[in-house]
């Protein structure tokens, strides 16, 4: 079996699994030696029958003497068996699983682990786990050791990861070489690649788990970090792109500056000359913009391109979605026609002809991916917005279509600077963290249970004497839009509707809606376009909403976010919703429900009173509540750590150390190397 082959392309039970596994991060064979469990469950304590005591958590192990079905009311059933050692027999009882009659059998040999309880004065184990042994000396998988649990999906259970990993480790320990350098083994004392895998899924006790896991956190953010450097390293040294005149069009720049209705924050200064700097080098530039929705990204990003233009060079921008890309065209087009710059638009719906191809700035969609014609030769700058919504292949392609060209991406997702060095190690940062002055901060209150009455009171009057209109997010139930979550929100909004804001016209958004009238749609059913179209028109006073609301959707005249069960989301993932509304100079609100009484929770969600900034927010979140609600930000598809933690700032620090440190030397080490390239290959194509 090859380590690096595709899951899917296995035997026949990996073929029908391989969408399950996919859920999990498992796309090769690899991948489940790097699924780490969760915890272990220790059954490590073998006792003979005759010796068990009750309350105490066991293995024994014996011959079944008999095991029956047993009917009870209601169709139910029982598992009965009895299991004898040298020592004494014990009845053993699971409930519900008829077919153990059948996989086990009176005369095997078993091994059992569980709690040990008393019935009737007598022992007795309730749904054990369990495994036949072929002998007595037979290894244990689930039984009579540390056992580990793993995440599990639907029809994956843990029981059955642990034997797949059992039996690739057996047959494939041999293979695994190590390829860390023998100084950083040595002088962190850390254990060699084979022991590390082996351990940390069947540890022989608690300690050696413990420094697997830490041994292969290490590997991960050494080699991810390690990647970004050299990738980093090939950018700046070895691709040679075109340095723009910018001293040159000083005056230019400078009048495009006085052109514009505001004065610049000292963020956006500072990005702009970062990312000046960056286009006068010949070396094409790599740079991360990160700043909240309205801290003013497309402003720096047109005088980029107007620093293209100047210098003759074509730029393209491109959004994740067509709305957006109309939205930056109609800006960008204001921003630059004065300066007699021609701005076209290619989406979906509106392409472009071919001889216009060589306009000097294009805004499009992906759309723009697939276009053969782009001007490569003349192509000097790529800016993309939201850059999570494109895979690291999509962002090659587009690159390749120029002579490296200087290459600028974009996101208002609050990422934590830790975060965003480990990840995009390969960019370079800049951030946007201060909003354009005067710009109205959503007022936010946590509001006490107490306060609900009045809350809704509030939220009438100011729709009613305001024309004003509100959003209500409804508590999510699961990570993904489930059916569950959909019934909440409906449920929720049949509530609202009838029994708080019965004069008021209230709509309802969920993810399961489809997104555009037409086919397929039940009678009465209705839309999210639909329902967003009737919102935006103002037909609907109180849109009641999942999280899902979309992350673009635009809808300047609504001022109040209410957020059920707002303990729910990361502190970033409050902050990105209230920026739903304060799109206006109309003082904007945003109120925070919460059941929870901790006091922890209380004070971590009234930090949103006062804190506006989403990468300060989210390194909160990190420190608060680990890395679990960044990957609720990022989107599908990004790069993510799986044994490490984001959150284990010593340990980031410490390899990214070691990754400097060796990175001029990596020819002397040829399977790190070839290590890392698995890596970058696996980035280039998650799946
Ligand atoms: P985002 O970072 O979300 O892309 P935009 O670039 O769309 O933000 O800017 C949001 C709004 O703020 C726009 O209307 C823009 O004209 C305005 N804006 C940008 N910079 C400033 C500034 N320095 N002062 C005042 N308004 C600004
Ligand atoms: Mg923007």
């Amino acid at each position: 079996m090859d380590l690096k082959a595709p899951i899917k392309d296995g035997e026949k039970v990996f073929k029908m699994y391989s969408r399950r596994l996919a859920k999990l991060g498992i796309f090769t064979f690899a991948d489940f030696l790097y699924h780490i469990p969760n915890r272990y469950d220790d059954y490590s304590l073998i006792s003979d029958i005759g010796k068990v005591q009750v309350g105490e958590t066991v293995t024994i192990q014996g011959k079944v003497l008999e095991i029956k079905n047993r009917y009870t009311r209601r169709f139910k059933t029982l598992q009965k068996a009895k299991v004898e050692d040298a020592t004494g027999i014990i009845d053993i009882l699971w409930f519900n699983q008829p077919f153990l009659a059948k996989s086990i059998n009176a005369g095997d040999l078993i091994s059992l682990s569980g709690k040990v309880e008393q019935n009737l004065g007598k022992p007795i184990i309730k749904s054990p786990d369990y495994e036949i042994l072929e002998s007595e000396n037979s290894d244990t998988i689930h039984t009579g050791r540390l056992v580990p649990v793993y995440p599990q999906t639907y029809g994956v259970s843990s029981k059955w990861l642990r034997r797949q990993i059992k039996k690739l480790l057996d047959e494939n320990k041999n293979k695994l070489e190590e390829y860390m350098p023998i100084q950083i083994l040595k002088s962190e004392d850390f254990l060699d690649l084979k022991t590390a895998i082996e351990q940390v899924h069947f540890p022989k006790n608690l300690e050696n788990a413990v420094n697997a896991k830490k041994r292969l956190a290490f590997d991960e953010l050494f080699l991810l970090q390690l990647s970004n450097l050299e990738k980093r390293k090939e950018w700046k040294e070895e691709l040679s792109g075109r340095a723009f005149e910018t001293q040159k069009f000083d005056k230019e720049i400078k009048n495009f500056y006085k052109s514009l209705p505001f004065e610049l924050t000292n963020a956006q200064k500072r990005a702009i000359r970062e990312i000046i700097a960056d286009l006068s080098k010949d070396k094409p530039m790599n740079r991360l913009l990160e700043g909240d929705v309205g801290s003013g990204k497309t402003v720096v990003a047109a005088v980029a391109m107007y620093c293209a233009f100047l210098n003759g060079y074509q730029s393209v921008f491109m959004a994740p979605t067509e709305i957006l890309a109309n939205q930056h065209f109609e800006t960008i087009k204001s921003l630059l026609t004065p300066f007699g710059v021609a701005v076209e638009l290619h989406t979906g719906s509106k392409k472009l002809k071919i001889e216009n191809l060589k306009l000097k700035i294009i805004i499009g969609t992906h759309a723009l991916l697939h276009k053969k014609d782009i001007d490569g030769e003349n192509l000097g700058l790529v800016i993309i917005d939201e850059q999570q919504r494109f895979g690291v292949e999509q962002r090659s392609i587009i690159r390749n279509k120029g002579k490296n060209p200087h290459f600028l991406t974009m996101t208002a997702t609050p990422i934590p600077r830790t975060v965003a060095l480990t990840l995009y190690g390969d960019l370079d940062l800049s951030v946007l963290d201060e909003m354009p002055l005067g710009r109205k901060l959503v007022k936010t209150w946590l509001v006490p249970p107490q306060k609900r009455e009045g809350a809704y009171e509030w939220i009438e009057k100011e729709i009613k004497l305001k024309k004003t209109q509100a959003f209500i997010v409804c508590p999510f139930i699961e990570e993904s839009e489930s059916m569950q979550t959909v019934k909440a929100a409906t449920v929720e909004f049949e509530k609202l509707k009838k029994h708080i804001f019965s004069s008021l016209k209230l709509g309802l958004l969920h993810g399961r809606m489809p997104a555009h009238k037409g086919r397929g749609l039940a009678s009465g059913g209705k839309s999210k376009d639909e329902v967003l179209d009737k919102f935006r028109a103002g037909k609907i006073d109180i849109l009641v909403a999942t999280p899902v609301v979309e992350v673009g959707i635009d809808i300047p005249n609504a001022t109040i976010i209410l957020i059920e069960a707002a303990e729910r989301f990361g502190l970033a993932q409050l902050h990105q919703l209230r920026g739903r509304v304060g799109r206006t100079d109309t003082q904007s609100y945003c109120l925070l429900f919460t059941e929870s009484k901790s006091e922890k929770t209380i004070e971590r969600l009234k930090s949103l009173e006062t804190i506006y900034i989403g990468a300060e927010l989210a390194e909160m979140d990190l420190k608060l509540r680990g890395a679990g609600d960044i990957y609720g930000t990022l989107q599908h598809g990004e790069v993510s750590l799986k044994v490490a933690s984001f959150s284990d700032f010593a340990l980031i620090e410490k390899a990214k150390k070691y990754a400097q440190a060796f990175l001029p030397s990596l020819n002397k080490y040829p399977k790190l190397l070839e290590k890392l390239k698995d890596i970058s290959a696996k980035q280039i194509s998650p799946d």
